[in-house]
């Protein structure tokens, strides 16, 4: 274990930020990683517990108190193992270092009745101390199967299935409808929190393995008239792919975005923020785009509480926004949980992003009852939205009396979250969906992913629904496995 007495004599460090005007001015990410004496220090206070429920915590399992372990001792050597033991349970530890909500930390011994180590800025630091050093390179396959796999989807569920089957010696084609791979790595979140060069790295690495990205290709349809992000020049029919592969993949995601059927709804300045945030991204990437939603000078509204919202704020604030609001349905969460009842588990809490702290009035309880019309050359517009505040008995909500309350809004953003995949494309492959509109697939060893169409896998939040990063992967990965046993009746790939 990292030091016998160092949850005693340390205390957990956070990561820095730069201050809040200097990261406004730019789309860079602002976060000030842990250096080697710090990330040692943190690696000190783990206790290698005997029962590691941060490990139990951790979707794709890392083996977590080694890794503390190896940065505790800190020589070079034990950082170019410790890269070993974090790569050996999760491909991307550049993007969950980033991004995820650990809930490895919720469930860390130490969270009991002092803080958690920091054990996602542990991850951070060694995987960008890994790519710094060169040790992260290409390992193709030593020897080929033969076998041809189609991957639909590059997001991060699509990304570390590829890249398991191409080291277990399959050739892979990863088939993306947008632009660039890294679904809504790419696209959704924005580069103020994950820089694209990341997935840029892991694509280049993967295509030294064998992975061939085929992207601005559409597998199977989409509706005429869809809101989802597509730059789509080309489609290939499912029929195609089942007849050109020994195997596909479905990593689509799940991109239809809940909507606000309120009166109102139609007018100009009402968006999905996934119309939003790609734009944005983009505009980073340096695309040129024919006109882009802004929300310079705008009171902006931000209906929906989660992260894609936060990001939503995130972005407004860069652009100059007069104002931000953010809206939540659900009630204010207590700022502190209740650790002996929910521990380890996650937490119900108010959590404030980053992206609140650069300024962002917020809502609670609150439910949008219609958006109001502009006059004069602003008709056809929104110019603002009549609320009421709601309270909640168990799962019965209710209004209340009186609460009514009209806002001034220029542009409104709709970030209530992700009712399913888009259905054309299961449709097209015949892949039958649960009740929530994912595709039907259990998780389980034996026949785990596979769908009830002979040789189609799904995996990730096309078959989850909206999840997280860490999920993606985790299932990107099981799901490989489950496809190497089913091309060659066994396989070696983890779990
Ligand atoms: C704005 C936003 C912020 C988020 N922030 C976080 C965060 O901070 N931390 C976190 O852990 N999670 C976050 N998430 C959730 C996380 O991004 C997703 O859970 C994760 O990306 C899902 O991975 P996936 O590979 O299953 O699908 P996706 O990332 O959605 O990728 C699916 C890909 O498939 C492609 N595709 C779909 N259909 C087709 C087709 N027919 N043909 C070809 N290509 C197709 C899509 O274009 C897309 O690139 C966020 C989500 C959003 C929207
Ligand atoms: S639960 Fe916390 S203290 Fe225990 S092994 Fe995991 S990181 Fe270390």
């Amino acid at each position: 274990m990292g030091k016998v007495t160092g949850f005693l004599e340390y205390e957990r460090l956070e990561e820095g930020y730069e201050p809040v005007q200097m990261r406004l001015a730019n789309w860079r990410e602002f976060v000030i990683g842990l250096n080697a004496e710090q990330a040692k220090q943190q690696g000190a206070r783990c206790m290698d517990c005997g029962t590691p429920f941060c490990n139990n915590g951790c979707p794709v399992n890392n083996i977590i108190p080694d890794f503390n372990d190896l940065v505790y001792r800190g020589t070079p050597a034990d950082w170019a193992a410790a890269i070993e033991v974090l790569h050996s349970t999760n491909n991307f530890p550049e993007f969950t270092g980033r991004v995820c909500p650990a809930p490895c930390e919720a469930a860390c011994t130490l969270n009991v009745n002092d803080d958690a180590v920091g054990i996602k800025s542990i991850e951070h630091a060694i995987i960008d101390r890994a790519w710094a050093e060169g040790w992260v390179k290409p390992q193709p396959a030593a020897v080929k199967t033969g076998k041809k796999v189609a991957v639909v989807g590059s997001g991060p569920a699509g990304l570390a299935a590829a890249q398991q089957l191409a080291r277990a010696g399959h050739a892979v084609t990863v088939f993306e409808k947008n632009s660039r791979a890294g679904g809504l790595l790419r696209y959704g979140i924005p580069d103020f929190k994950m820089e694209k060069s990341h997935i840029d790295r892991r694509v280049e690495q993967m295509k030294a393995e064998g992975v061939v990205f085929l992207t601005g290709v559409l597998v199977g349809a989409m509706p005429k008239d869809s809101k989802v992000t597509s730059d789509a020049k080309e489609t290939i029919s499912a029929e195609q792919l089942k007849a050109e592969f020994d195997a596909v993949l479905l990593t689509g995601g799940a991109e239809q975005s809940r909507d606000l059927p309120v009166p109102g709804r139609e007018l100009d300045g009402v968006h999905f923020a996934m119309e939003f945030l790609p734009q944005q991204n983009k505009v980073v990437a340096g695309d040129k785009l024919k006109s882009q939603l802004r929300a310079d000078g705008k009171h902006v509204i931000v209906i929906g509480g989660g992260d894609t919202g936060s990001d939503c704020v995130g972005t407004s604030n860069r652009h100059g926004a007069a104002s931000v609001t953010q809206f939540e349905l659900m009630p204010m969460p207590p700022e502190q949980e209740d650790k002996p009842l929910v521990w380890p588990y996650w937490p119900v809490k108010l959590r404030t992003s980053s992206s609140h702290e650069e300024g962002c009035e917020r809502t609670f309880a609150i439910a949008t009852k219609e958006f109001v019309a502009g006059t004069g050359k602003d008709k056809g517009r929104v110019a603002g939205l009549k609320t009421v505040q709601v309270q909640w008995q168990g799962a019965k909500m209710t209004e209340v009396a009186g609460s009514e309350r009209e806002w001034k809004a220029d542009l409104v953003l709709l970030a209530m979250g992700f009712v399913s995949p888009v259905a054309s494309v299961l449709e097209a492959f015949g892949v039958e969906r649960d009740a929530r509109g994912n595709a039907r697939a259990h998780t389980e060893a034996a026949g785990g992913y596979r769908t009830n169409v002979d040789k189609v896998f799904a995996a990730g939040d096309m078959r989850r629904g909206q999840s997280l990063v860490v999920w993606a992967i985790r299932e990107g990965r099981q799901a490989a496995r489950a496809i190497d046993e089913h091309l060659m009746g066994a396989s070696t790939l983890p779990r």
